[in-house]
């Protein structure tokens, strides 16, 4: 699992990267002898059907909504990323969602972190519960809180870490063991969207459900949507199989085709997304026109020792709060030139949003106040630009929108306290 060897990650106090994950990555499920032509790259097999032998006995495949061969080729690939057994594919990050909760029935219990991406909380919240599902939400951030919130009928506890967009990290071997102790039967399930497997393997950290919405850094080139599920529990397995087929929900041989072939490179660019919002999440937390930055990178991050104590390393995802009101951020945000103002994230492409408006307008006002969803939150997704490049955009942006005559007010109002105080000025 864990390699001995010191490597970068673990100098710099995060857990050591895992063992052959770059190799993994290429070769798992891309065997050349696994086809009669011996393609290197697998093909990307568009037959909906395929010949049997004689009635019922067929090679493998039979019908490509049940299992398609360049569907299996990613899923044996992400499997072996997770250090799972077993991983299914489904047609995006919600169909992964709610073929998940379909292991469940009607009145049975979902205790979900309070902090989750904007279609997860809408799925649980409108469509759930209203077939009856017993919804909740807690800050699982708070373990006490989280034992608080346990009932009999719960079966099923999701996390999702770090949060989207305020990234509280949620410690994943601690929500487990308590889960687990409580009931056993109850499954955790993480949503791994945002550090990939690259940096963070939930199943190892006592989760029994790792998920993905594969449309993020999985696939990482902003051009395929899809989910993820990694688990190592046959009876689990077996089900969701089951489910993935019934339900239907599955990814287009195309799709799976052009996740695995964004996969092989998730090893280099979850490096490179990392080194450059560290260089971002620096710059913005010494900016005077920055009121705070959240980067679970950062050492002022409240959780900066668990994110080294259960990752290898931080995406490239960072949240701060602009100095002023809802102008500023909007001002921000239409004048960045190399940032792309747009929903998602985990591309290659540098993206912003602001998630009140944008990504999390499904939330309520009420809950988004709670969270600190503020009008003045900004959620960057950073990208492989050039380092350099990305801080520049920062700052020509945060100069147009926090403009020196803001600064000076702001400046002159606090010398203006100072004076009043001293009784020197008015
Ligand atoms: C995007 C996202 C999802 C939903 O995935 P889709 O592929 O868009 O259906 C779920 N969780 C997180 C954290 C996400 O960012």
């Amino acid at each position: 699992m864990a390699s001995q060897k010191q490597n970068d990650s673990s100098a710099a106090g995060y857990q050591p990267l895992f063992k052959s994950f770059a190799t993994d990555a290429i070769h798992v499920g891309s065997e050349p002898e696994q086809w009669n032509s011996r393609a290197v790259v697998p093909p990307i097999s568009l037959s909906t059907t395929f010949k049997q032998h004689g009635p019922g006995k067929h090679a493998g495949f039979d019908y490509s909504r049940s299992g398609n061969p360049t569907r299996s080729c990613l899923e044996r690939a992400v499997a072996a990323l997770d250090g799972a057994q077993y991983c299914l594919a489904l047609a995006s990050g919600l169909a992964a969602t709610l073929t998940i909760t379909h292991l469940f029935k009607a009145g049975d219990g979902i205790l979900c972190m309070n902090d989750v991406y904007g279609g997860t909380n809408r799925y649980f919240r409108k469509v759930a519960a209203e077939v009856g599902f017993d919804v909740s939400f807690a800050d699982l951030t708070k373990l006490e809180l989280l034992k608080a919130a346990l009932k009999p009928n719960t079966k099923m506890v999701w996390i999702e870490t770090p949060t989207n967009p305020t990234m509280k990290v949620v410690d994943i071997k601690g929500c487990s063991d308590i889960v687990h102790e409580h009931n056993k039967d109850i499954i955790v399930v993480v949503d791994n969207t945002f550090m990939s497997s690259y940096f963070q393997r939930p199943l190892a950290l006592g989760a029994d459900i790792c998920m993905y919405s594969a449309t993020k850094y999985i696939n990482g080139h902003s051009d395929v949507v899809m989910g993820l599920i990694s688990l190592n529990r046959d009876d689990i397995y077996e089900r969701l199989k089951f489910l993935q087929n019934a339900l239907g929900a599955v990814p287009s041989p195309f799709d799976c085709y052009m996740c695995n072939r964004g996969l092989k490179t998730l090893h280099v660019r979850m490096k490179q997304h990392f080194k450059n919002a560290m260089a971002a999440a620096q710059f913005l937390e010494a900016d005077p026109r920055v009121d705070k930055v959240i980067f679970p990178g950062l050492p002022s991050h409240p959780q900066h020792e668990l994110t080294k104590r259960q990752c290898t390393g931080c995406p490239g995802m960072i949240t701060f709060y602009i100095k002023g009101k809802l102008e500023h951020a909007s001002t921000f945000l239409s004048s960045l030139k190399l940032f792309a103002l747009a929903e998602s994230l985990g591309g290659y492409e540098s993206l912003a949003e602001h998630p009140a408006i944008m990504t999390h307008a499904s939330v309520s006002e009420n809950e988004r106040k709670e969270l600190g969803i503020s009008d003045t939150l900004i959620r960057l997704s950073v990208g492989l630009e050039d380092e350099e490049d990305i801080i520049a955009d920062l700052n020509q942006a945060l100069a147009a929108a926090v403009s020196i005559s803001t600064l000076y007010v702001i400046v002159c109002i606090s010398i203006c306290r100072a004076s009043f105080s001293d009784q020197r000025c008015f």
